[in-house]
């Protein structure tokens, strides 16, 4: 379709966390992917995903890699970012339980407590519907964040026992879960996509032709 232009790059952001599968399932939907760590790197991209990993680390070392006033101004520019985890937290207006000095991007305008799903469920695994998706997406929650709020321009895409997992507004996209690491990469599809970037997926399953 757009065979003239350079292929954008998806980056994510690999200062730490769980970024490889992320790099593998972007792969698997066949875009231009590169890791991020620097602002160099940064300008490259075209999109982000943030991974699960731990959100107090991530923000001191976006900030100690002299990246996160660019990557804030480049979301308020419009860059899409995918937030999982970590990176849901990251990018929440509100974080509840976290560093008293921890900052967060305040691109979606929901509040998330770290941890928030308790010690005695620290991990599990569960199958959410998801709006858009013709089957259910099986989700790895790792000592994840729990949504609190929501505010009204920010869209449900997933809930978990009335709790929201999978939420977008405009070019943010976020989940409570990990996405990357169950080989089912339409999630990474959707955000792609909503965002206007082209994809090509092999698995038949998941063709929508
Ligand atoms: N609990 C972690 C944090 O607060 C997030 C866990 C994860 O990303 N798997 O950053």
């Amino acid at each position: 379709m757009n065979a003239a232009q350079p292929a954008p790059c998806i980056g994510v952001l690999a200062l730490q966390g769980a970024f490889t599968a992320h790099e593998d399932a972007l792969r698997s939907l066949h875009v231009a992917t590169r890791q991020v760590r620097t602002p160099a790197d940064l300008a490259r991209v075209a999109a982000l995903v943030m991974p699960g990993g731990e959100s107090t680390t991530m923000a001191r070392l976006l900030e100690t890699s002299q990246m996160f006033d660019e990557l804030s101004a480049r979301i308020s520019a419009g860059m899409p970012v995918f937030g999982t985890c970590a990176g849901m937290i990251l990018l929440a207006k509100e974080v509840l339980d976290g560093r008293t000095d921890q900052r967060s991007f305040g691109a979606i305008d929901i509040g998330v407590r770290r941890n928030g799903y308790g010690r005695q469920v620290d991990s599990f695994e569960t199958d959410v519907e998801v709006s858009g998706l013709d089957r259910p997406f099986h989700a790895v929650f790792i000592r994840a964040p729990k949504v609190v709020t929501t505010g009204t321009a920010v869209e449900v895409l997933a809930t978990h026992d009335g709790v929201p997992v999978l939420a977008r507004q405009g070019h943010i996209m976020v989940a409570s879960f990990h996405p990357e690491i169950t080989a089912d990469a339409r999630l990474h599809q959707m955000f792609l996509q909503h965002n206007g970037f082209t994809t090509e997926h092999r698995s038949t399953s998941t063709e929508r032709g």
